[in-house]
């Protein structure tokens, strides 16, 4: 059998977007690598392989209108394709992919990568395409980070806005007790409860599909990788009173413009901002309620 090879070069912060467009039409997956230069250093390849069958001008058109919406959006260049031998995909789509390290102790590892760990690595399996979190988006990065400064033993966590679990995950890994983990999309949720599972944490992280009000109790620290609109929207909802005293607050996903705003809401709500981080357009809100 042959495979029809679809890559599209793309700035990383792009590529989630077009792993998830090319994920509805390939069976086996999508691969985000890395260029020569590393994970932040230049585009990455996004690609993917569907059936070289009789349906193959068809699949392509669907994919090449799929990206065209979403170049409304962002600048996506054409996607190129390509015909490949059964034997030639598997190890060379494998041997493409990278781990990524992210803060100080992180390590995102695709599930079918072999992996030398270093001692206290905070390992995340996970693969790309199938729901929003790969741990390559600049908003997922600042989030890691800060969970990595702020998760303490036996924190109670919320992870809102869960996509593939990836920050519940790693606040299970460095040590919450507890984590619940809550996505409106039911697809979300699924692959967020595989990506759980295949991490050995289901013991630690609940999944749930909703939203703020299926998140019950107080917590010690709330993640929230949305948007500012959503975020603001939470907070006036009462997201802020799922805190306990001295709980941490990460909310992620807020472009520079809309800063103000999500700082305005969380100092109605007693919030004190404890740290403010931009990476390209997008800042991270650390606060606190005292
Ligand atoms: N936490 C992941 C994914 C962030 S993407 C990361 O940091 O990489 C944002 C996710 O929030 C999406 O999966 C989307 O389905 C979900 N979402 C958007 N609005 C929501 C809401 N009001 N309540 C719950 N989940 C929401």
């Amino acid at each position: 059998m042959r495979w029809l090879e679809v890559s599209v070069e793309v700035d990383a912060e792009a590529a989630e977007a077009v792993a998830e467009v090319l994920s509805r039409y390939v069976e086996r997956g999508v691969a985000i690598e890395a260029g020569p230069d590393g994970w932040h250093a230049g585009p990455v390849v996004v690609r993917a392989y569907l059936p070289d069958d009789d349906e193959r001008w068809a699949r392509r058109k669907q994919i090449q209108e799929g990206l065209w919406h979403l170049g409304q959006i962002v600048r996506i260049p054409e996607p190129s394709f390509r015909s490949v031998a059964e034997e030639d995909w598997t190890e060379a789509w494998k041997k493409r992919l990278r781990v990524l390290r992210v803060g100080a102790h992180i390590v995102i590892q695709p599930s079918w990568l072999d992996y030398e760990h270093e001692a206290g690595d905070v390992v995340i399996r996970l693969d790309p395409g199938m729901a929003f979190g790969t741990g390559l988006h600049p908003t997922t990065q600042m989030c890691l980070v800060a969970l990595e400064e702020l998760v303490r033993p036996g924190m109670e966590v919320v992870d809102l806005g869960t996509g593939s679990g990836i920050l519940a995950i790693a606040a299970a890994k460095l040590g919450a007790r507890d984590v619940l983990a809550v996505d409106s999309d039911p697809q979300a949720a699924r692959v967020a409860r595989s990506n759980v599972i295949g991490n050995g944490v289901q013991g630690t992280v609940r999944i749930k599909r909703g939203s703020l009000s299926d998140v019950a109790g107080t917590y010690d620290l709330l993640v929230v990788n949305i948007l500012a609109k959503v975020i603001v929207e939470l907070v006036e909802q009462g997201l802020c009173e799922r805190m306990r005293r001295g709980a941490f607050f990460v909310g992620a996903g807020i472009t520079s413009d809309r800063t103000p705003e999500v700082i305005a809401a969380f100092k109605s709500k007693g919030l004190e901002i404890l740290d403010q981080r931009q990476q390209d357009d997008w800042v991270t809100l650390l606060a606190k309620r005292p």
